[in-house]
């Protein structure tokens, strides 16, 4: 604080001096004012001619609390995507941005980018697979029927069990040779998780998934495909698996309709098919899982009928804009981004309120939004804050935007996205995560926030769980776009920090529990919040355009 301190008078100074001589360095110098400011140094009001840095964040704690209770109200029912909620949320951050005296985006009247998609439903008393003797019970998922087109499938033909569907140069292992699928219904096994030894699942991994396994069979002429769920689910509660059977909402920019139907069957319905085989599925399955070639015809033949429905549905993206105060630089925009779409309902009608996931996030990004309105000097590059619909369904919303951006994504400078799990609300932040930190420059402008306001910073708690590559950010991130996404984490231990965080996923995440508690703590939200403001001022005023590292993935040329 006391080096801040420091550094602003000399800043100061310096921008008295330069002010005679070259006035476009002026806002970049007035951001890092505003930006140190907002650290916590106290500095007069008289030098600088606006409100004190407690006033500032005084200002922040409230709007984070008041927009998160606003979005978590009963009224709002959980912004489930294409809902009445969903729309009244959009609805009431469109406004708030208009008060902020903030400006639309070019190609939006109202704050609001309307994203088309497409409701699926299917009749699942009409989505089966008939066996001579019986009617079996199966679903289908739109991500794999795919695309609001034709909307029933129809297949005859032998059965004939494929194992994992497995083509895989690297080992070698060719589930598929010398074997012709076409006409066949064909079944595939998707436990990947009990593909015996590490190395063969790890060099399967490319070779398998529901979506190279789809194509591969209908490249080869099946008439159908069944999918086991025999995969054990990823989640505990039963809220988090309860999305997993609802991925009812599409994009209306999928490929065209597949001319093959897809469903998944239980493991009671996969054993009913094999009846009369002689290994039975559960035999099958282990010797597939023991990495055997087990690729035969069953005895008997199947009908797989899918049916549905195919509705449009009514979301927005919402987005407001601070175009920047430099001449050339504000052709260029730093995206703060957050999604505000929650899960809706339950099974059970029980609301899920998405507290901590997302409405917090929204909360800070629109603090963040109010600050940077408020500054006296702009920023000098444009300040673009969106707000996203359906990245619960598969970040649909970030990947319309991207498709339609409010501006070339080559002028995207970089992006910083919220979307956490709501450690934040544990207290007062003293340690950052910064997810992507280490892929470009925005790691650099991170770090000197950091050590600006004495924060630790802090490596990436999750490891395997790869957050980075699960969030909105992501799909900016894969057009070239150097991205961030934070975390504050507050004083003591991490694993204790992380402990009540796995607690709070296990109990909350994507569950009727995420609301806002008695317990949170709104200075930590607050802390974050300033923190993502002093870093994005600083990237908005920087004279190099951020960069990916040479030794990130994402170190590719952008595309438009
Ligand atoms: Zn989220």
């Amino acid at each position: 604080m006391v080096n801040c301190h420091i550094r602003q008078r000399r800043r100061t100074r310096k921008a008295t001096w330069r002010l005679h001589v070259v006035l476009g360095l002026l806002p970049a110098l007035c951001g890092a004012l505003d930006a140190c400011r907002s650290s916590g140094a106290r500095l007069s009001t008289a030098r600088l001619g606006g409100s004190d840095d407690s006033t500032g964040a005084a200002v922040m704690l409230d709007r984070i609390r008041r927009v998160t209770e606003s979005l978590t109200s009963p009224a709002m029912a959980g912004r489930g995507l294409g809902t009445a909620e969903g729309n009244a949320a959009a609805a009431h951050l469109a406004r708030t941005f208009h008060s902020l005296g903030l400006q639309t985006a070019p190609g939006t009247a109202d704050f609001l980018q309307r994203v088309p998609l497409w409701r699926i439903a299917y009749d699942t008393q009409r989505t089966i697979v008939h066996t001579r003797a019986r009617a079996l019970p199966a679903r289908a998922t739109s991500d794999e029927v795919s695309g609001p087109g034709p909307t029933d499938g129809d297949a005859s033909g032998k059965l004939m069990y494929v194992g994992f569907g497995v083509v895989d140069s690297v080992s070698g292992h060719n589930d598929l040779e010398a074997t012709d699928v076409r006409g066949k219904i064909v079944i595939v096994s998707t436990a990947r998780r009990s593909i015996g030894a590490e190395e063969r699942a790890l060099s399967w991994s490319a070779a398998i998934g529901n979506a190279v396994t789809l194509s591969r069979i209908r490249n080869r002429g099946a008439a159908a495909l069944i999918l086991v769920d025999d995969a054990p689910a990823l989640h505990t509660n039963s809220s988090a698996l309860d999305l997993s059977f609802h991925n009812d909402i599409v994009a209306d920019t999928l490929p065209a309709p597949l001319s093959m139907p897809v469903v998944h069957i239980s493991t009671g319905v996969a054993e009913a098919l094999f009846e009369h085989d002689t290994f039975g599925y559960a035999g099958a399955l282990g010797a597939a899982s023991r990495g055997d070639r087990v690729t035969h015809e069953l005895s008997d033949s199947a009908h797989v009928m899918v049916r549905r429905t195919v509705t449009p549905v009514k979301a927005s993206n919402v987005i407001a804009v601070l175009r920047g105060s430099d001449h050339l630089l504000s052709r260029n925009a730093v995206v703060f981004m957050a999604h505000y779409d929650g899960l809706g309902r339950d099974r059970d009608g029980k609301v899920r309120a998405g507290a901590a996931d997302n409405a917090l996030g929204i909360g800070m990004l629109v603090a963040l939004a109010e600050r940077v309105a408020a500054m006296r000097v702009r920023p000098r590059r444009t300040m673009l804050f969106l707000a996203t619909t359906g990245e619960e369904r598969g970040m649909l919303g970030a990947k319309f935007w991207v498709d339609n951006p409010s501006l070339p994504i080559s002028q995207v400078s970089a992006v910083v996205n919220f979307d956490g799990i709501g450690t934040e609300i544990f207290g007062p932040i003293r340690r950052i995560v910064g997810f992507g930190a280490e892929l470009s420059t925005l790691g650099e402008a991170l770090a000197a926030i950091e050590q600006e306001r004495g924060l630790i910073s802090e490596p990436d708690p999750f490891g395997s769980r790869r957050p980075f590559l699960r969030s909105d950010h992501i799909i900016l991130a894969r057009r070239g776009v150097p991205a961030l996404m934070l975390l504050g984490l507050p004083e003591g231990p991490v694993a204790e920090s992380m402990q009540r965080a796995l607690m709070w996923v296990e109990r909350a995440y994507h569950a009727p529990a995420d609301t806002i508690g008695n317990d949170w703590d709104w200075r930590g939200p607050r802390d974050l919040a300033s923190v993502a403001f002093a870093v994005g001022i600083r990237i908005a005023n920087a004279a190099e355009e951020p960069a990916w590292l040479s030794t990130s993935p994402f170190q590719r040329q952008r595309r438009p």
